[in-house]
């Protein structure tokens, strides 16, 4: 008998500190997040500032909105899904309701995203009438066995899931209409199909990666894709490690030219600087970009942030729609080469 009490005590102390530490110990880490709203040929001669101030509202809108998330001691997950839904609802960028338009006249949508500390991703292609594809995404995450789902199956589950879904008429925009008219004009006048339509493609893509008080980072991706895309063209944007990854020490997000971006592996690449070279995300996401991709004939931008909370931005275009709030809670907001 006096065995078996000892023998317990032994036992009870043994796990005591397990008990008494519990699995989220980083309770105290830092919160911090970053966001895209695309990037490309964006320069301040073509822009009015009444759009200018436009597009610098709405990324403080979903920039602070996420923060809120995270000082409130929310997911990074519930951070990066409020934040690209507030994107995804406004008509200034290719994602959601401001989606461009493929060469058939709809709207075909594509979203992913990814948790780092379990590596948990889901990701959805060619979606035509989810209002919020990040949420649809993150279902598939959570309630699924799968990592991607795309088409009307994509759909399907939505319905099963209750995740909203919108007429297709909700996706037109004016603007977005115009940019495949154009496309389609050009096309017409090379009197050719385009091989490369490069240059028919604006960026627009939104993204957000986060890190929330227990240490835990997620990255976020969601995108029109490319006006006037054909034969149901799937960018990077959804494809994980090409514009999405997250990981233990590192999450990205990407926007710009998707083939490139799936050939060079873009978002995991950085990480994997990050992880086995031990580059900061910065270093890591400049030498991609700057010298790997752009070798390659890549345009494009990330953003990111790294266990600490250190921000990175990085693009090898004109501009890049960007915003951040870092460690400090210091508020950036730009859009060009500054
Ligand atoms: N990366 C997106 C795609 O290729 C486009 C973009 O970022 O604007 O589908």
């Amino acid at each position: 008998m006096r065995i078996i009490i000892i023998t317990s005590l032994i036992l009870l102390f043994s796990i005591t500190p397990s008990i008494a530490e519990p699995a989220n110990k980083k309770a105290t880490s830092p919160v911090a997040i970053v966001l895209h709203g695309g990037a490309g040929t964006i320069l301040k001669k073509n822009m009015t500032p009444e759009l200018e101030q436009q597009y610098k509202d709405k990324l403080k809108e979903a920039l602070t909105a996420g923060y809120q998330v995270l000082i409130k001691q929310g997911s990074s997950t519930d951070a990066i899904k409020k934040t690209i839904s507030i994107m995804e609802n406004s008509p200034l960028f290719n994602a959601g309701k401001g989606a461009v338009f493929t060469h058939d006249g709809k709207n075909s949508l594509d979203a992913s995203i990814m948790v780092g500390k379990d590596l948990s991703a889901g990701a959805v292609a060619g979606v035509e009438t989810i209002k919020n594809p990040i949420l649809l995404a993150d279902k598939v995450r959570t309630n699924s066995v799968h990592v991607m789902m795309a088409g009307k199956g994509a759909e399907n589950f939505a319905k099963a899931n209750d995740i909203e879904q919108v007429d297709p008429q909700y996706f037109y925009t004016e603007r977005r209409w115009k940019s495949l008219q154009k496309a389609l004009k050009k096309d017409a006048e090379q009197a050719q199909i385009p091989t490369d339509e490069a240059n028919n493609f604006k960026f627009g893509t939104v993204g957000a990666v986060a890190l929330d008080q227990n240490g835990v980072i997620s990255a976020g991706t969601s995108t029109g894709g490319m006006t006037n895309k054909r034969y149901g063209r799937v960018g990077d944007s959804p494809i994980i490690g090409a514009g999405t990854y997250a990981n233990q020490n590192c999450g990205v997000s990407a926007t710009g030219h998707g083939e490139y971006f799936i050939r060079a592996a873009v978002t995991h690449d950085i990480c994997a600087l990050v992880d086995y070279k031990s580059l900061s995300i910065q270093d890591a996401a400049d030498l991609v970009i700057h010298d790997k991709l752009k070798k390659m004939g890549g345009d494009g931008g990330v953003i990111g942030l790294d266990a600490e909370g250190n921000i990175m931005m990085s693009f090898n275009t004109k501009g890049m729609y960007r915003a951040s709030i870092d460690s400090q809670g210091k508020v950036t907001i730009k859009i060009y080469q500054d």
